[in-house]
């Protein structure tokens, strides 16, 4: 059974709870084998221990907790890529132990052909030599990227990316936390590197603003002038599990309506000083541009983002003036920068950071949930039709066959905290109204 390539795709196993193996094949023997639920226990590792007996032909697992339900763990295996002699074909392929999750991005114009063009080298290059995980984007603006890379190959993926003329200045900013973020490889040509509906072109891309580093940062930060106005350039879902404090957090679900308010919170202010940060520097070097072709004179930002700036903290041991987690777009969902948890559980109100997205393909809804709940709700947002999505879609075989359904609700629905709470609270009562000893069911 554990041979049988390509059952299911990893997105199948978790919107479904199935119990199943995934083997899934890629070319040159390499193999990823993800063995997410029938070898699962739900709090603790040893009864899934016991069950690697079942994986003996298999060389190398790992235990790793499940990414969106974090109650459960699963047992990993990686191979990498066994191209060479055929002497070495018949031996084992050396397991990747361990990853490292980079961020990177450039502003550079590029023709849509030389675009294109790129498009088709990096994933050449990054897929099979380098066998990066990940996402990066192309566009006429530039670069951006996500990736998981395997840590001996991480001196190959900068010589790799400098030697395109392009990007010969790129910028790698490694992540604090290195578990698995990816899954997949993904390079894309899209229209804009941030959706701000800002074109480069109206803008002055090189009037960028002052880059501060973290130190420079965090010593600015100690002693802000009273009219200095400091701006979290990301979305409002990122800023509740982590912010620095006292900085002005829109409730915001996209970024071209973060400009939009950004421009709001500005007018006015074109002498004094703006601080602004982001994740990884992106969106700030984007907006700042925007700000200093408007003629503000004072823009600062936080060089690598957040993500720099927790690299200098825990390098420095100075107190972090960033408090909870910083929210990252991979599976991590985020990564502490320090043991505050700032958010609550849309479910049942207890302290809790851990964003999920709803097991239900067709509902999707992204919000915060705690373990008791996950349990609870069969790890949904706790919609009667997500449960019983979750729990009637039990055969593989159905899975596979049934084409891809469109999704219940529209972007904001699925990621506006107001709205989700609402809607989440409102499944509750129903279901409560229906099964009354739901609200005081106890976990097992
Ligand atoms: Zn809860
Ligand atoms: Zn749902």
């Amino acid at each position: 059974m554990l041979t049988s390539p390509g059952l299911l795709t990893t997105r199948h196993c978790r919107s479904r709870r199935i119990p199943p193996l995934l083997v899934r094949r890629v070319p040159n023997q390499s193999v990823i084998t993800n063995i997410p639920r029938f070898l699962c226990s739900r709090s603790s590792t040893a009864a899934s221990k016991e069950n690697t007996s079942l994986l003996g032909h298999l060389p190398t697992t790992y235990m790793t907790p499940v990414w969106r339900f974090p109650h459960r763990w699963c047992l990993r295996t990686l191979y990498s890529t066994n191209t060479s002699t055929s002497s070495e074909k018949n031996a084992q392929p050396t397991p990747i132990t361990e990853r490292c999750t980079f961020s990177f991005y450039a502003f550079v114009p590029l023709t849509s052909e030389r675009a294109i063009e790129l498009r088709k080298y990096l994933k050449l290059q990054l897929k099979d030599p380098l066998q990066i995980l990940g996402r990066v984007y192309l566009s006429e603006e530039g670069i951006n990227g996500q990736v998981s890379c395997p840590s001996t190959q991480t001196v190959q993926l900068r010589e790799l990316l400098e030697s395109i003329p392009e990007f010969q200045h790129i910028t790698l900013n490694e992540a604090i936390s290195h578990q698995t973020s990816f899954e997949k490889l993904v390079v894309t040509v899209r229209k804009q590197l941030v959706r701000d509906g800002v074109s480069i072109r109206d803008i002055d891309i090189h009037q960028q603003p002052e880059y501060l580093s973290p130190a420079e940062w965090h010593s600015e930060l100690s002693s802000l002038p009273s009219n200095a106005l400091l701006i979290d350039m990301r979305n409002n879902y990122e800023s509740t599990i982590g912010h620095f404090q006292n900085a002005v957090r829109p409730e915001v679900t996209t970024f071209s309506e973060e400009i939009q308010v950004m421009k709001d919170l500005v007018q006015g202010k074109e002498e004094d000083p703006i601080y602004m940060y982001c994740t990884g520097g992106i969106r700030c070097s984007k907006a700042g541009a925007i700000l200093k072709s408007a003629g503000f004179r004072d823009v600062k930002m936080l060089r690598g983002g957040i993500t720099a700036y927790g690299r200098f903290i825990r390098k420095s041991g100075l107190p972090s003036l960033y408090i909870g987690k910083n929210f990252t777009f991979d599976q991590r969902l985020g990564e502490a920068i320090t043991n505050d948890v700032l958010g609550t559980c849309y479910q049942c109100g207890t302290q809790s950071d851990q964003y999920v997205n709803c097991a239900s393909d067709q509902c999707n809804t992204f919000f915060i949930q705690c373990t008791a709940c996950a349990i609870k709700h069969h790890d949904t947002c706790g919609d009667q039709r997500c449960i019983d999505d979750v729990l009637t879609h039990t055969d593989p075989l159905e899975i596979t066959s049934s084409p891809k359904q469109p999704t219940r609700w529209q972007h904001t629905d699925r990621k506006h905290p107001h709205i989700v709470r609402r809607r989440i609270s409102e499944n509750l009562e129903r279901r409560t109204k229906d099964n009354p000893g739901l609200a005081t069911c106890q976990i097992a």
